[in-house]
């Protein structure tokens, strides 16, 4: 087992982290940003290291720094959590190079899955179903592009290979715009991510998100834990997410999760990661393999059992993976809020200083949050500040745990999308399930309307 890790993140995902380190018996090591000396779990880790300033450029982006971290704490590995250097393949290789553990998968893993078009090359050769396009990047050639896309059917996408976030793609509906498209999405993923390379895809008009989370040893041995629903989505971000998905037979389950798996086992992948599906008209579409935890990790916790991060360090340590597949039983649902400080109508960050914090609890309600009284949100950083996730029997079950545990929490002294929140637990079109990716925006544009007067 571990020994000592070093938790390259900050805010829930690092107390996350710390807590299933703990529950090994591994001690941990928190790097922080000068801001960042209050964090909760910074005063709970065995020991703790400034690594720079706020700016997330000179402290949590900055690779010297953390590695320099663990050699003077004398730790073995680095857990990158979500965001920051999680899908860094240079970070990996570095730590690796350092001689420490990378708490993932291995550098070349996490490189080949940066590039969305090899990305999709190695899934397709893997038998993974992905969205009809261009299986390759494009060229400026003006006539063998507008072939393509006539093939295709429009609208189709123009996507940036190294993109993330939601950025770098661009819908396009008629031929006449096509080479312009092309040439704007190249100019802006050079500019986003200094790789000018793009690739077409169909656009789908009317899917739901749903991805499926594996676990792998890198020893042959690989398992999914089912699927999760993210299609509550703003600006390509996830709002709220559950699991299982809404009308997902456990023969589809069973059969996209296989793919999934033979795909882990053929690349070689090694610890959590997901791959993210457009689902339309009873069909998977791949678009992406997250090489990392994610932020929605606990509805599937809730519903198998299985603590993830802990699997992670299992499995950084070197084991072999001890569940088998069919020790992994779906019980119930589970539904996650991301809470953020922001204001629930104009979705402005709202940092400062929480005056009152109350968690939320009773059967099924689970806080993921660094927050306490008196702690302040610095600017810097994402305004996720906690998670609120619940579990129950049944769909139906959660959604009325949720509606209560939203209506308990309180989070005074800042503004939170908690309002925001209990509108999508109300909504019928939400309570139905199976809304696609559009359905929070329409739903939010609507209300503007509505509230402005429009
Ligand atoms: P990123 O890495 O930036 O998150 P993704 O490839 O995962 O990029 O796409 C992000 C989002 O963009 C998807 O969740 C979906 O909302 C939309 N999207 C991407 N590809 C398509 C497509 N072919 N058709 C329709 N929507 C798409």
């Amino acid at each position: 087992m571990l020994d000592k890790v070093v938790i390259a993140n900050r805010g829930e995902i690092a107390l996350r982290v710390l807590r299933a380190c703990h529950a090994l018996g591994i001690k941990t090591v928190a790097v922080h940003s000068t801001v960042d000396r209050n964090l909760k779990h910074v005063g709970m880790a065995d020991e703790s290291v400034c690594i720079g300033a706020a700016s997330a450029q000179e402290s949590y982006l900055n690779i010297p720094r953390i590695i320099a971290a663990a050699e003077v704490t004398d730790a073995q590995a680095i857990h990158p959590g979500y965001g920051f250097l999680s899908e860094s393949a240079d970070f990996a290789e570095r730590v690796e190079k350092s001689g420490f553990v990378f708490i993932g998968p291995t550098a070349d893993v996490i490189r080949l899955m940066g590039d969305k078009v090899q990305a999709i090359k190695a899934m397709q050769a893997a038998g993974v179903p992905c969205v009809p396009g261009s299986d390759g990047p494009l060229d400026d050639d003006v006539a063998s592009n507008a072939a393509l896309a006539r093939g295709i059917g429009y609208p189709v996408i123009i996507k940036a290979a190294g993109g993330g976030g939601g950025r770098g793609m661009r819908v396009v509906h008629t031929e006449s715009a096509l080479p312009n498209a092309i040439q704007t999405t190249r100019a802006e993923a050079k500019a986003a991510f200094n790789n000018d390379m793009v690739y077409m895809e169909k656009f789908l008009e009317t899917p739901r998100h749903i991805e499926i989370q594996v676990l792998a040893d890198g020893q042959g041995n690989a398992i999914h834990l089912g699927e999760r629903d993210c299609s509550m989505q703003r600006r390509h971000q996830k709002v709220l997410e559950e699991a299982p998905a809404p009308g997902i037979t456990p023969e589809q389950r069973a059969a996209i999760g296989k793919v999934c798996v033979d795909a882990c086992v053929r690349i070689g992948y090694r610890g959590a990661g997901t791959f993210e599906f457009l689902f339309q008209d009873g069909a998977f579409y791949f678009i992406e393999m997250n090489t990392r935890i994610q932020v929605e990790h606990p509805v599937t916790e809730m519903i198998t059992g299985v603590d993830l991060v802990r699997e992670q360090l299992l499995i950084a340590s070197g084991h072999k993976l001890s569940l088998r597949q069919e020790d992994i039983r779906i019980s119930g649902h589970a539904i996650e809020c991301r809470i953020n400080a922001e204001d629930p109508e104009s979705f402005l960050p709202s940092p400062g200083v929480i005056t009152r914090f109350h968690a939320p609890g009773g059967p099924g309600v689970r806080v993921d949050t660094h927050i306490y009284d008196g702690y302040r949100i610095p600017p810097n950083y994402d305004s996720m500040i906690g998670k609120l996730i619940v579990h129950g029997p049944n769909r139906l079950q959660a959604m009325a745990r949720m509606r209560v545990a939203l209506a308990e929490l309180v989070i005074d002294g800042i503004k939170t999308n908690v309002p925001l929140q209990a509108r999508i637990i109300a909504d019928p079109g939400f309570q139905a399930g199976g809304a696609n990716i559009h359905y929070l925006e329409k739903r939010i544009a609507e209300r503007r309307e509505k509230v402005i007067g429009l």
